[in-house]
């Protein structure tokens, strides 16, 4: 395995930095003010024909709210598949940017709207495509494997787009194929995905900025205070931190690791959005986020991506009025880019 790509997470910092520094901050609400978005909001739904999916790391609030109105709360996978099978018309993605595309891309048919298309993720941003296709093109050998955490264009040049919970098992296939691989765009994720499968990977450089602030001597500092938690790490963390868990896995993994293992406390290295549905799925657990950095740190608050953060009640609220935030994805780039995301559901249905 090696990082051959000559973009740098440094670079991507730097960018996200900007973009942070210029978002409005997100106020608060009194209990009557929410409720009163949330009843502005369900009646929307109503009006409109419309379903709210939300993701795990988006504010409990609107996770709630999606449960409320018979939406869903999931991973992005599932909020695509969800939205496609779902009779609405229009699709409401609570997540960030390239969720309200997948969805697009699995459902062209449907209208897709988001609170805001500002939120974005460091690991769309930080491969941008014309630089990835030219990479790409420097090693037309291997077969392009990319995360779902990418831009429809991204995609549209993969041979396969993965998900944290089957990109184990589509590499192990590939490498079991003798095929060599590129990777992109989370470094810390494809390099525990070639470590685990030992598969000829080479390595696009970015990162979550969310999971690479949480750090090895906080998590063996909580440990000492709670020695029989276990410790559960999303992969986009460092390797450092990897290696502490005793699981390892994407965020339904996570939960139901929760759910499942007899540990009665949990160290949590994920968005601590994840936490309303673990709690949910597991009211008997402890449950301790992971620390991260601290000062220094690039997001808003800890364990924390200020992208999901922009979902919140008052731009849903608002998310019919403007006529900024509808998803279009270019048809022929849907296409294209639906090829790679059709090659990871049929594989999905075949290994179950
Ligand atoms: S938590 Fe990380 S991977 Fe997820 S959307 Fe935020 S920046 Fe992207």
């Amino acid at each position: 395995m090696s990082i051959v790509s000559d973009r740098h997470s440094s670079d991507v910092y730097e960018l996200v930095k900007d973009h942070i520094a210029n978002l409005s901050q997100t106020p608060k609400f009194t209990p009557e003010q929410q409720q009163a978005y949330k009843d502005k909001i369900k009646a929307l739904l109503v009006e409109h024909n419309a379903v709210l999916v939300a993701h795990y790391y988006t504010d409990p609030v609107v996770q709630a709210l999606a449960e409320e109105t018979g939406g869903c709360v999931s991973d992005s996978l599932e909020m695509a598949r969800f939205g496609r099978d779902h009779d609405a018309d229009t699709l409401i993605v609570a997540g960030v940017k390239f969720m309200g595309e997948t969805a697009k891309i699995l459902t062209p048919e449907k209208r897709v709207l988001m609170p805001t298309l500002e939120a974005t993720c460091s690991l769309d941003l930080g491969c941008p495509a014309d630089e990835f296709a030219e990479f790409c093109d420097q090693h037309p050998d291997r077969t392009v494997v990319v995360y779902a955490n990418t831009s429809a264009a991204v995609k549209a040049r993969a041979d396969w787009v993965v998900t944290s919970s089957i990109a184990l098992d589509v590499v192990d296939y590939l490498d079991s194929r003798g095929e060599k691989i590129i990777w992109a765009p989370d470094k810390h994720l494809g390099g525990y995905v070639a470590e685990q499968t030992g598969a000829d990977i080479i390595l696009w450089d970015s990162a979550c900025i969310v999971h690479e602030e949480f750090k090895a001597k906080g998590i063996e500092d909580l440990k000492a205070l709670y020695p029989d938690a276990a410790v559960l790490v999303h992969p986009e963390s460092p390797k450092s931190v990897v290696a502490l868990a005793d699981v390892v896995g994407s965020t339904s993994q996570l939960i139901n690791a929760a759910k499942t293992l007899p540990n009665k406390q949990c160290i949590v290295a994920t968005d601590q959005g994840i936490f309303y549905k673990m709690q949910q799925m597991a009211p008997d657990k402890e449950l301790y986020i992971a620390p991260t950095a601290g000062s220094g740190a690039t997001c808003r608050s800890c364990a924390n991506c200020p992208w999901m953060a922009m979902n919140e009640l008052e731009s849903l609220s608002k998310v019919f009025e403007r006529d900024d935030n509808e998803i279009f994805v270019d048809p022929e780039l849907g296409k294209q880019a639906m090829k790679p995301l059709q090659r990871m559901l049929d594989f999905a249905k075949v290994a179950g």
